[in-house]
């Protein structure tokens, strides 16, 4: 197998598991029963003890290339022994500018202007302080409001918290929010669109909601939308037919940014470099980071239109800083390298037309609605190489039976990922037919085991 021939097999001794505290994990369930993976290569994941697992959702929606590609190390390992750091702020290093330029090239439209950042959530607090500058800069400051929509996910940053609309996630954090935001509804109703494959007929009316709230709080208080083209950490919401298309037309009407959080949808997850491609709707503002550089070292890209990058730039007095924000680790030369490498791959491979080039959508379809008929199963939605297997949540215990089917399929070899009571799926963009088929089956398998 792919991990025996890199020579990474056998189980490995656990560690102390005491100091840690895990992130979004249920800890106390975690250090009574863990679950680590030890080491990984293309389509596989190697588990502490000694097994071969396959990864159904590349890492984290991130590793859009497959493990451990060599020239992302390399370039990785040559980068730290050449120049380990430089400082971002009034100093540059070359590998920052040849990686900018590299995005540029895939941009959707004129949004070749990209801000480093280091994750999602910086990506998107980015994002909005833009969108702030932008209007600023061109003597419209009373815009400060931000729509973001209801089920939506934005990291976890003061900003993507406020903007986003998952509950669980800002429930606790009320007191340090964005005090001037408001929400459009989500998108998703089982009534309308249960079992739609790819975009669901229902719901492009859902977008009129933002002519309500434009006249609500008055155009000239709001500066930008924000919104997942597609929700993947909600659960896989894919957008309705001509919903986008309303966002951008309405944004547009009013001289609202619109901003698509790409940090899911991005790098050829849905068929084309970005989702925006796909729905052939441009944003202003995009927010990208994990498969920018294949995850392997953290980084977060802003792409930014031309004309909001100059109306912030040629707007300020010369020699003086334009934009007050940037981060010690903005364009680390480490993650440089390995977007540089990455982009390179995916160029040379076709990867980010490949789901949609070699027709794996229409296969990742077939194998996922076939699922119809498994115990349990409430909806399936699907977009791309992304799916959302929805189950009907025990009664008193929602998240529970997801959860059980999440361990289930991990015992089987096969790593999923669950939020709330919907399995998401979002694998590598290099899988075979063969793996697919090998995800379907044990999805089948675990939700036949599962009570
Ligand atoms: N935005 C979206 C759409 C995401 O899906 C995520 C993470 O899953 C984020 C932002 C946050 O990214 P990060 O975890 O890198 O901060």
């Amino acid at each position: 197998t792919e991990l025996t021939r890199a020579g990474r097999h056998g189980a490995v001794d656990l560690p102390n598991l005491d100091a840690l505290w895990m992130p979004f994990t249920a800890n106390r369930d975690f250090k009574a029963a863990p679950r680590m993976l030890v080491s990984a290569q293309g389509m596989h994941y190697r588990s502490h003890d000694g097994r071969e697992i396959l990864d159904g959702v590349a890492g984290l929606w991130c590793v859009n290339a497959g493990h451990g590609r060599e020239e992302i190390v390399e370039a990785i390992a040559r980068q730290a022994r050449e120049m380990d750091y430089a400082p971002p702020f009034q100093m540059g290093h070359p590998v920052q500018f040849e990686a900018a330029d590299l995005l540029a090239k895939i941009a959707p439209g004129d949004l070749t202007k990209i801000f480093f950042t280091n994750s999602g959530s910086e990506s998107v607090d980015t994002a909005l302080k833009i969108a702030l500058a932008y209007h600023r800069a061109r003597g419209e400051g009373t815009r400060t409001m931000f729509i973001g929509r209801e089920r939506g996910y934005h990291g976890v940053g003061f900003g993507g918290i406020s903007v986003g609309g998952m509950v669980a996630n800002r429930k606790v954090f009320r007191g340090g929010m964005l005090p001037n935001v408001d929400h459009l509804p989500h998108t998703y109703s089982a009534e309308h669109q249960a079992f739609s494959r790819g975009q669901p007929e229902w719901g492009a009316h859902l977008a009129d909601d933002l002519e309500r709230l434009v006249q609500l709080h008055d155009a000239s208080n709001i500066a930008a939308v924000i919104v997942e083209p597609m929700a993947g950490s909600t659960g896989v919401l894919v957008p309705p037919k001509g919903y986008l298309d309303k966002l951008r037309a309405i944004c547009s009407k009013y001289g609202i940014l619109l901003i698509f959080d790409e940090v899911i949808s991005g790098y050829g997850r849905l068929g084309t470099p970005f989702a925006a491609q796909r729905f052939k709707v441009t944003p202003d503002i995009m927010t990208t980071a994990k498969a920018v550089n294949n995850a392997a070292v953290p980084l977060g890209a802003v792409f930014v239109r031309e004309g909001i990058y100059d109306a912030v730039v040629n707007g300020a007095p010369s020699g003086a800083v334009e934009f007050f924000h940037g981060y010690t680790y903005s364009g680390h030369p480490l993650a440089m390298a390995a977007a540089v490498a990455a982009q390179n791959i995916y160029a040379r491979d076709g990867l980010l037309t490949r789901v949609a080039r070699e027709g794996l959508d229409a296969y990742w379809e077939e194998a996922m609605h076939g699922l119809r008929d498994a115990p349990h199963v409430k909806d399936i939605r699907n977009l791309g190489l992304v799916a959302g297997i929805e189950l009907h949540s025990r009664p008193e215990a929602a998240g529970k039976r997801a959860f059980e089917t999440f361990l289930k399929c991990y015992e089987l070899g096969v790593l999923v990922r669950y939020t709330g009571d919907t399995i998401a799926l979002s694998p590598p963009l290099i899988i075979k037919r063969g793996q697919i088929d090998q995800i379907a089956d044990t999805l089948r398998r675990a939700l036949s085991s599962v009570q």
